[in-house]
């Protein structure tokens, strides 16, 4: 059996402690040791410049991946509601401006969905992974779920938007499950599904080649 220093090394580049649990629960019983950017001596952010979940999850695994020499796994999401054009999108962290917090940008979410009939209140959750190595890209996945935004907050597990994120099969918002029901349908879920495919053919034919 390998030993925990001989397992292949992947770094999470991202250090929202909610992505972060979530990633770890997905993909932690792989043989992989997950390192975090304070482990490569990351200490810049990078600047999420992009117009698409793809294009910041493309910036962020290129411009980790060349601070060490292991695959880097860099996420993208956000929430996109119907009746606000896809907004907040992208912007979804920094909704409500300066200083937001989940709470703040919830509280803006729904004032601009105040007297919305629930038919009009259609939303879906993206995830975009990027996986790259030295500065060059080697897979991407993305991922999504489709939901309604609640009348008003329910539950307090998850994180983000996930006490509004109304999902229809569970008739519950997503604060409200145990995070094993949340990853099973999942944006992030779906998205570290395939992901996890994928590390597990490249363990595989890695040692064939062995
Ligand atoms: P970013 O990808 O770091 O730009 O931020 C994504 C933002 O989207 C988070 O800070 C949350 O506000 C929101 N978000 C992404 N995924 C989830 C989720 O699974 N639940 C709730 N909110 C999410």
């Amino acid at each position: 059996m390998r030993s925990r220093s001989s397992k292949r090394k992947i770094v999470l580049a991202t250090s929202n402690p909610g992505k972060l649990r979530e990633i770890r629960h997905d993909l932690g019983d792989l043989p992989f040791a997950f390192l975090s950017l304070q482990d490569i001596g990351a200490n810049e952010n990078v600047e999420e410049k992009g117009k698409t979940f793809l294009e910041n999850a493309r910036l962020k695994s290129l411009a980790y991946s060349s601070l060490s020499e292991y695959p880097t796994l860099a996420e993208d999401s956000g929430l996109e509601v119907e009746h606000l054009g896809g907004a907040p999108g992208i912007l979804s962290a920094r909704f409500s401006g300066p200083g937001a917090t989940d709470e703040r940008n919830i509280q803006k979410l729904l004032r601009l969905m105040k007297g919305v009939p629930w038919a009009d209140r259609k939303a879906r959750f993206v995830c975009q992974l990027v996986l790259s190595r030295n500065g060059r890209i080697i897979k991407e996945y993305r991922g999504q779920v489709r939901g309604y935004i609640a009348l008003e907050k329910s539950g307090n597990r998850g994180f983000g938007y996930d006490p509004v994120f109304y999902y229809g099969p569970f008739r519950k918002t997503f604060g409200q499950v145990p995070s094993e029901a949340k990853n099973a349908v999942s944006h992030r879920g779906r998205a570290l599904h395939k992901m996890r495919r994928y590390l597990l053919r490249s363990l595989g034919s890695a040692e064939k080649r062995a």
